[in-house]
This record gives structure tokens, sequence and C-alpha cells, in this order.
């Protein structure tokens, strides 16, 4: 099981170096104005590892409901770890950073919304940001103290907590492996259909060609979609919905990553590299 997630290394390595500074320049949305070049190239990785962390966050949704799988305890945190697992499973640490980023996003999550005064809401059926941060992180240093051991959010952690991320890891991920197991697909392409969708307003305009030409959704056909054996196929799309999301859709078959959250994205981390050097 484990042996499959290794080939698809190499995507990502290009969709990450994809943005040569002098394109990011090009190409710059307005919420990077007013910061530097390896800023703004900083922003675009996030961007995108933030991106293929929703998109195999989804993925697992819906796998859940297309393998009509068990879940015992909160979906949403569910597929949060088999997001994470997927991705440190393929060994390569170009991935590794996508973790980073999505971890980072949800504390940076968390400290806007307590900057702001926002109270806690508990009826949420995700767990709150910080939580879902420090699961991430868990997982990775579980699955590796030696690289991820020194993350400001492993020191963070008190000793017992640090020594129970190693279990589970393991328990974690062999669930999730016993459970896909069955599906694994041998040979073949799933049948899939790709869309980045045109859009008219230009402040998200620059984000659906990023995206195109980092070739998000293409990594996660590769990534999701070629490994298991969905004989009626699923749609991957990218498009603007109104609000900073993104879906799984049964019905109609469909994986949606909305535009606005990788604008959501940027505008987090370019304002706290804005705070931080005043
Ligand atoms: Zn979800």
């Amino acid at each position: 099981m484990r042996a499959y997630f290794l080939k698809f290394a190499a995507a990502f390595v290009m969709a990450a170096g994809l943005l040569s500074p002098a394109k990011a320049q090009d190409k710059m949305p307005a919420e990077l104005a007013g910061l530097s070049e390896e800023q703004a190239e900083e922003v675009w990785e996030f961007v995108f590892g933030n991106a293929l962390f929703v998109l195999m966050h989804e993925a697992g949704h819906m796998l859940i409901s297309e393998f009509d799988l068990p879940v015992l305890g909160r979906e949403e945190d569910a597929v949060d770890a088999l997001s994470t697992i997927v991705i440190l499973e393929s060994d390569d640490t170009v991935y590794d950073n996508a973790l980073i980023d999505a971890s980072d996003s949800w504390f940076l999550t968390g400290a806007a919304a307590a900057a702001a005064g926002d109270d806690f809401v508990f009826w949420d059926e995700h767990s709150v940001e910080e939580q879902r941060a420090y699961a991430i992180v868990c997982l990775m240093l579980g699955h590796d103290a030696e690289t991820f051991g020194g993350l400001d959010a492993v020191e963070d952690m008190p000793e017992e907590r640090r020594e129970r991320c190693v279990w589970e890891y393991q328990q974690t991920a062999s669930s999730w492996f016993r459970l896909l197991e069955p599906y694994l697909r041998e040979s073949g392409e799933t049948p899939v259909t790709i869309t980045y969708e045109e859009v008219s307003q230009p402040d998200l305009a620059v984000y659906a060609e990023a995206f195109r030409e980092a070739g998000l959704l293409e990594l996660a056909k590769e990534l999701i979609a070629d490994a298991f054996v969905l004989e009626k196929g699923i749609a991957f799309q990218m498009t603007s919905c109104g609000e900073p999301n993104a879906f799984w859709d049964p019905e109609e078959r469909t994986i949606s990553y909305c535009y606005e959250l990788g604008q959501l994205h940027a505008q987090l981390l370019a304002e706290y590299l804005m705070n931080q050097a005043q």
C-alpha cells in the first residue's frame, strides 16, 4: 500500500518551483502588494500547499462516500488525517511543506479570529483552528520525528503528547490503509474531468491562472483519482463560488475548490508578513 504513494513525487516539485520571481511579479494579485519578491514567492507556495491539502481533504470525503467507508469519530478530523497521511507517505520533502503550510494556515486563522475577538464555535463540525493545526503537526511528528521534531508547534507540545503522536500516527495510518486497500487500482486510470473555470473578476482570475499553470488538479488526479478504482469517474474543478470554500458533491461526483480560498490563504500570510515587518 505504502509503495504506491511514492510515485507521485515529481509533480509538486514543478508546481512549487513554477513561479519564478519574474513571473510572480508579472501576475501579482493585490493581496501581495508591498511584499518583497521572496515573500511573494513564499505566499504562492503557501497558497499551493494549502490548496493541495484542501483537495486531499475533499478527496477523503469522496472516498468515504464512494466506498461507503465506516467513519468512527468525526469525519472532518478523519479526512484531515487522511490528507496528512497521503502527503506524508509520498515521502517527498516538497510535499512536507504543504503540511507545514496547512498547519500554519490554521494557526494564522485561529490567531486572526482571536484578535478579532471572535468567540469559539463549539458546535461546529470542524475542530477549532488550533486543534486542526496540532492534529496535523502530531501526525507529522509521529511519522518522522527527525524531520519535524524542530517545528515550533512541536516544541509547544508537552513530552507525553509528543510520545503519543508516534502511536497515533501508526494507528491512524494503518486504519486508513486497511480501509482503502481493497479499492486500490492495479493498473489503468480513473476517468477524470479537470476544469479550471474562467472567471471574469480580475482579482480571482490571477489565482485561476496560477492554479492552472501549477497543475494542481492534475496533481490531485494522480495522487487520488488514479490510485483507486472509481468506476464511474469523478470531476475536479476550480471555480469561483462566492465564498472561500471547497466541496465534494456526491450527486455531481465533483470535487470543487473555490478560487476565493486561494485568495484567502494569500491574504492570511501576506498580512502576517506585513505585520511582522512593522
Ligand atoms: Zn471537510
